[in-house]
């Protein structure tokens, strides 16, 4: 079994992946961007697959651009079963989201972020992206990042009183820059977002869309949230968040910029592919396009809603005032705490998240004024509202004493309660146990 092999060769990481998958379970994880993926994404991920070398593509194409499986474009022999399992994911990925074309290789959202942006714009040109501290992500043109080094980024933002995208403000904006491309989508946006107006706007200027859907893919494969496929020019989405699979990312698109965004992606971003990560993705696909998934992600909303609204009833300020999503930000402002100090006492009750800026912060983004909440994780477990209701309640009962040790311990003796009748990784826990020393 290779678990006992991996004990017996290297009971260091052995130790750390027993603990991890413990942690996992023993814990409330409430960080939006993660999830827990099942047992058959992690055996794609822990195969063979890891041993391919295979840069190029399953497919060749014509002079017209026009793609063909029957003959590859691969730059190594013995690619005809990683052909097999990419082939699968690029047509579970097209019809999950209804798009014209998708390239299944890169291996994190940032890098299909510069894969497409590479793909659409030369270094220098301008481009749009949300405010990190309104919710956007480092890979959208944040000054320590690639895009923020390449770039003229300009930043647009939520309005403050409403704190949800302005689109006037935007349309002004890109009317007086003509940014070259509009990266839509967020990290730490509560809100319904609205790719259809960012398309029009977009046209308007004569800019391409980016819709970056690294957060709401779960949502958006399932119906749950508009879909930006008949709008935006290119999509790029991470796997791992509310869809659900293997870390790593994907990237569609119109057929009109399939061959460049496959050409920038390899050989432009990336060497050979992961294609054991490419077969796990493929899992992913077919799991997410079942009811169960579907049921899956609504769930995910309706734990959001309950979670924010027990969260607005105990007198927390929910920013944008509530979420339409898997996720929502609390401004602990009025609770003269900061997002860190949150973060911390939280931890210490093992309850996870991460601290947030909220629109317009007046604490630095390593303090933070906020902590941002996800559901994807604890409905992934099967916890629904009820468990939502008192996992609100015990929030609030650390964060209403912070420092106090023994409210922690009492918390703590909650979290155990509610994890035990949720178990996570179980057979796995089980056998990990069983070989430690
Ligand atoms: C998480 C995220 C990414 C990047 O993902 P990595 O795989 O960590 O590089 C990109 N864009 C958005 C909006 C994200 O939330």
């Amino acid at each position: 079994m290779e678990e006992e092999l991996l004990a017996k060769i290297d009971p260091e990481i052995f130790e750390a992946i027993r603990k991890e998958t413990n942690r996992e379970h023993s814990t409330l994880e409430l960080i939006a961007s993660e999830n827990f993926c099942s047992e058959a994404v992690l055996a794609a991920l822990g195969s063979v697959l890891t041993n391919k070398y295979a840069e190029g593509y399953p497919f060749s194409r014509d002079k017209q651009g026009n793609i063909n499986f029957a003959k590859d474009g691969r730059y190594y022999g013995g690619c005809e079963f990683v052909n097999m399992s990419e082939r699968i994911a690029i047509e579970r990925a097209k019809k999950l989201f209804g798009a014209d074309h998708a390239n299944v290789q890169p291996h994190s959202g940032t890098q299909a972020n510069m894969a497409a942006y590479f793909a659409l714009a030369n270094p220098g040109d301008t481009i749009f992206g949300l405010n990190l501290s309104h919710g956007g992500h480092l890979s959208h043109g944040h000054p320590v990042n690639f895009s923020g080094k390449y770039f003229n980024v300009i930043h647009y933002g939520v309005d403050q009183k409403t704190e949800m995208l302005d689109y006037g403000e935007l349309l002004k904006m890109a009317t007086e820059h003509k940014p070259k491309i509009i990266v839509s989508g967020a990290s730490a946006y509560p809100r319904t977002l609205y790719f259809d107006k960012f398309q029009e706007i977009c046209d308007e200027v004569g800019a391409v869309q980016v819709a970056d859907i690294a957060h709401i893919a779960g949502i958006v494969a399932a119906g749950l949230h508009p879909s930006p496929v008949p709008y935006a020019d290119v999509i790029t989405t991470t796997t791992h968040k509310t869809l659900r699979g293997p870390r790593g990312a994907i990237i569609m698109c119109k057929a009109k910029h399939a061959e460049a965004i496959d050409k920038m992606t390899f050989p432009g971003m990336q060497g050979g592919p992961l294609e054991h990560v490419i077969a796990a993705k493929a899992v992913c696909f077919q799991e997410a396009l079942s009811d169960d998934f579907k049921q899956y992600q609504k769930q995910i909303i309706y734990n959001a809603k309950v979670l924010a609204d027990t969260l607005s009833g105990l007198g927390y300020r929910l920013v944008a005032g509530g979420t339409d999503t898997h996720l929502m930000l609390v401004d602990l402002r009025n609770k003269n705490i900061t997002g860190r100090d949150a973060e911390r006492a939280l931890g210490k009750s093992n309850i996870t998240v991460n601290r947030n800026t909220i629109p317009f912060d007046p604490q630095k983004p390593f303090i933070a004024s906020g902590i941002r909440l996800g559901t994807p994780a604890l409905t992934t477990r099967g916890m629904k509202e009820p468990e939502m209701k008192k996992i609100g309640q015990l929030i609030d009962k650390v964060l209403s004493n912070i420092g106090n040790e023994k409210v922690y311990t009492e918390v703590n003796a909650a979290v155990k309660e509610l994890v035990e009748s949720f178990p996570l990784y179980a057979e796995r826990r089980a056998i990990y146990d069983s070989l430690a020393k």
